[in-house]
């Protein structure tokens, strides 16, 4: 499919200003050229997209989802048929993609098979980076047993994965092994308490420097990374001690973890504070538990704090949202909460530049220039004045990926 968006206003987050007037050429999937409408014209078959000077900008990428999280009671998952939950989950990734991210990393859960549903079309969705199981340690954020559980986990196989319980280094190899097999493209660690979990609280540290180490070596070993749950700095500086990539949260950072990051090479902080927002809305009720409550409100307490330093500092700030349960199609909410603490520019940039580093594909998207694949969003109001427009999926106009117009709400007829 040949494209051409002309009058658009492009965002195109290298970091330069919006540029008014300009023409976008695709052909082949990838953005053939970019420069103002005066210059050269498309291939004369191309579709033509009057933008109207409306928002053009690279798809979104939202670095920390949970896909396959339909219920915050798992028993309310678990007693429903599993073709209904699988009818879910895709209805989660066609929304995510709706919503104008055309990539996305799962942060743990979803099975391969969705990734591969969305590969062989039958149903739309984003680029899926999964993780598969979450490893955790007996007793971490990944083991959602109450405290009076002897057994094993409830598992709905082949849709979502729950934790694989790994303690010692050869254990969280052999974890590390077993997720990848199925299909993780990288690998997913709680490196210290979590809300959702029972039997941890969050400033408690998960796992050694050895059993992390562990899943490192496991994860580099076939090209790719770890991605770890840490809130405070012991869990972070153990996580940078072994290597893993992406501290995911980190709401309790302080100034010397954060100096440290910013000495250790190649390391991303992905803070995820909408989760904690919408969350921390939330009484108990519907399995989760007044003890949740209290910490997700803990959570919040720093989240902002460890934004506005890890910004001073200048770290690697990646973008995810973390939503659960019937907040799925709340993802685009993160960006206005980073651009409280960084501004509009900047938490836009996370969702796409940033992100797209963080997960190795900055070749291919992130940014709109010429040779990138064309994953491209079309807004009806501008997101550096209102970064809150990312919230509503009515905004995104026009949805592309590869190329091809995968939404298009101004259709005629409508499709
Ligand atoms: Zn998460």
């Amino acid at each position: 499919m040949k494209l051409v968006f002309e009058h658009a206003t492009l965002l195109d987050c290298t970091g330069r200003d919006p540029q008014p007037e300009t023409r976008v050429v695709v052909e082949d999937g990838r953005i053939q050229r970019v420069g103002p409408d005066a210059g050269p014209g498309g291939p004369r078959d191309a579709r033509v997209i009057d933008c109207q000077g409306r928002t053009l900008m690279p798809g979104l990428i939202d670095a920390h989802v949970h896909l396959a999280s339909l219920d915050l009671d798992p028993l309310a998952e678990v007693a429903q048929p599993p073709a209904v939950l699988a009818m879910r989950i895709a209805r989660n990734i066609e929304a995510t993609l709706d919503a104008g991210f055309t990539t996305a990393r799962d942060a743990g859960g979803l099975d391969w098979g969705f990734k591969e549903a969305v590969r062989q079309g039958l149903i739309r969705g984003p680029r899926l980076f999964i993780s598969g199981a979450f490893i955790s340690q007996t007793g971490g954020h990944g083991d959602h047993r109450v405290r009076s559980d002897r057994g094993t986990f409830p598992v709905v196989p082949g849709l979502a994965s729950e934790s694989i319980l790994a303690d010692g280094a050869e254990q969280v190899r052999h974890a590390a092994r077993e997720v990848l097999r199925r299909g993780a493209d990288q690998v997913k660690v709680m490196a210290s308490g979590g809300a959702a979990s029972p039997s941890d609280e969050l400033d408690h540290v998960q796992f050694s420097v050895a059993e992390l180490g562990a899943a490192v070596e496991a994860a580099g070993a076939v090209g790719t990374y770890v991605l770890a749950h840490a809130y405070g700095p012991r869990a972070i500086q153990n996580c940078l001690k072994a290597g893993v990539r992406s501290i995911e949260h980190g709401n309790f950072l302080d100034e010397t973890t954060a100096d440290q990051m910013l000495a250790a090479e190649d390391v991303f902080l992905v803070p995820t504070i909408i989760t904690y927002e919408l969350l921390s809305a939330r009484e108990a009720g519907d399995g989760w538990t007044p003890d949740m409550v209290r910490k997700i409100r803990q959570g919040l307490t720093g989240a902002y704090d460890s934004l506005g330093l890890a910004f001073e500092k200048g770290l690697r700030i990646g973008s995810g949202s973390d939503v659960l349960a019937e907040m799925q199609g709340e993802k685009g909410k993160e960006i206005a909460c980073q651009a409280r603490v960084m501004g509009a520019m900047n938490a836009i940039i996370a969702a796409t530049r940033t992100n797209a580093e963080l997960l190795r594909i900055e070749k291919q998207a992130g940014t709109v220039e010429p040779g990138k694949r064309a994953d491209l969003i079309l807004l009806d109001a501008d997101p550096l004045a209102e970064p809150a427009i990312f919230a509503n999926p009515g905004h995104v106009r026009l949805v592309a990926l590869g190329g091809d117009v995968v939404k298009d709400l101004d259709a005629n007829p409508p499709p």
